[in-house]
Order: structure tokens, then C-alpha cells, then sequence
């Protein structure tokens, strides 16, 4: 991995997308969430308006931007209220995406999740580590204090599916057809696109697949996700600032 100061003009060349992850990477990492009986609590994070503003020159720039995130639609477009027209955003995990107000759902989730929730629910109920269910439509998100063995067993029970820990929640979704890369391949074709016209920047583990299948893979956080080049996490500037400056920098006009 090589960091972001010597990637040149030349590797900018065939890029047509960027794909962007949201947390650790155009916003800082974290999800507040409280859910307390039948109210759930959930804090929208609000993309910078620098972000928004180097978003649309990219937009301008030529590049086509696609929003890859966990997170559900609902948020998403909360989130980018201001450049919707600008963007597509795929949600949950590579599981649908959103562009220009039609759907493209690329994974149907409803058998093989509709038995596993109310398992969960009933485990989880007096659990204090859980600090509650993010509301999602294709994918189950529990978030919880620390790692809860529970979980893992009970879908590990359940036949394809699989959970994936970032660090404050667990993600449980179709092994294999539920990821950021099949979300990914969907986007390649409503586009045209293929795999060496894509940039993808992400920082954590449910990110692995998505920056493996783009052409030009940037890693957010290097102990966690690796590609061609690297950003660090840490720093004056959100990790996507730094790519943006980049490329706008690269970009002639
Ligand atoms: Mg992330």
C-alpha cells in the first residue's frame, strides 16, 4: 500500500466513479443509539458542508459519485439532502440502490432473515450490551456496547447467514450475496461501467469486498481494510477530504 501523495495523474486516468463509505470516511466513525422499550433514538450525522461543496466539484469534474454505506436509506438521504441530484446511494450493505428516486433492489433478504429477528429480539431483550436495532429494511443492525458471543451463535445456527462486528454493531445479512461488492456490481451495470473506471474508499471490515472490487481500492483505515493506496485515519482532514483534494488537484479545468 502505497499513501495518497504518489498517486499521479496517470491512475486518475480511467476513473469514471468514486465510491464512498459514510463513517470513518466522510464522517467520523460512531452511531449514537438508544432505544428505551419501543422508542428508538437514532442521531443523523450531518455531512460537512465542505464535503458537500468538494462533492460537487467532483460532480462537476466529470465523475459519476456513488454512496456505498450500512446505513439505510432513510439516513442516506437525510444525510445528502443538498447533492441528491448529484449522487446514487447504495444502502445496507450493498443490498439496493437509490438513484434519482428510482429503487434498484439487487438482494431479496425476506427468507432468509424472517426467522433469525424475532430470535434475536427474544435474546437480546434484557441484554445491557445492546444499546438497540438500527432501523434497516434488508439487513439486521444491533448495536451494542462490546462484542456479544449470543449473537454470533445464534446466526452462525442459521443456514447462509453471516454478522459482521465494525467495532459498535453487528451487521447479520446473507453470507457472500449481501455485501458492498454485489451492491458494487449492480451499480457497474446501471452505469456501464467496469471495474478499472471505479475508485472505491472505505475503512472498515464490511468494506473489504467492496474496495476488492473496485480498480482502484483506497484504504481509510490500513489495519482494518487494505487497497492500492492509503489515507490515514487520523488527522486534520476526514479521509474523504483528503481523496477529493486529490483528485480535484489531478483534475484538469
Ligand atoms: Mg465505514
Amino acid at each position: 500500500m502505497l499513501p495518497l501523495s504518489q498517486f499521479s495523474k496517470k491512475e486518475l486516468e480511467p476513473i469514471r466513479m468514486i465510491v464512498f463509505d459514510v463513517d470513518g470516511v466522510l464522517v467520523p466513525r460512531g452511531t449514537k443509539i438508544k432505544q428505551v422499550g419501543n422508542t428508538t433514538t437514532l442521531e443523523t450525522k450531518v455531512i460537512h458542508e465542505k464535503q458537500i461543496e468538494q462533492i460537487k466539484k467532483i460532480y462537476e469534474a466529470g465523475f459519476l459519485i456513488n454512496i456505498s454505506s450500512g446505513r439505510g436509506l432513510y439516513m442516506l438521504q437525510e444525510m445528502f439532502r443538498g447533492i441528491l441530484p448529484f449522487v446514487s446511494l447504495t444502502y445496507e450493505n450493498g443490498s439496493a440502490t437509490w438513484y434519482k428516486g428510482k429503487i434498484y433492489q439487487h438482494v431479496n433478504s425476506f427468507e432468509y432473515l424472517k426467522d433469525v429477528f424475532p430470535k434475536l429480539k427474544k435474546v437480546l431483550e434484557n441484554n445491557k450490551n445492546v444499546k438497540g436495532f438500527e432501523p434497516k429494511e434488508f439487513i439486521i443492525t444491533i448495536h451494542c456496547a462490546e462484542q456479544i458471543k449470543e449473537i454470533e451463535e445464534i446466526v452462525a445456527k442459521e443456514k447462509g447467514l453471516t454478522t459482521i462486528w465494525n467495532g459498535e454493531a453487528y451487521d447479520v445479512q446473507i453470507k457472500g450475496d449481501q455485501t458492498k461488492a454485489v451492491g458494487l456490481r449492480h451499480v457497474m451495470e446501471i452505469f456501464k461501467l467496469k471495474k478499472d473506471n471505479v475508485m472505491a474508499i472505505g475503512d472498515n471490515y464490511n468494506d473489504a469486498e467492496l474496495l476488492a472490487e473496485s480498480g482502484m481500492p483506497i484504504s481509510a483505515d490500513k489495519n482494518r481494510v487494505s487497497g492500492k493506496f492509503y489515507v490515514p485515519l487520523e488527522g486534520e482532514f476526514l479521509p474523504a477530504d483528503k481523496l477529493m483534494q486529490k483528485i480535484l488537484e489531478l483534475s484538469p479545468g
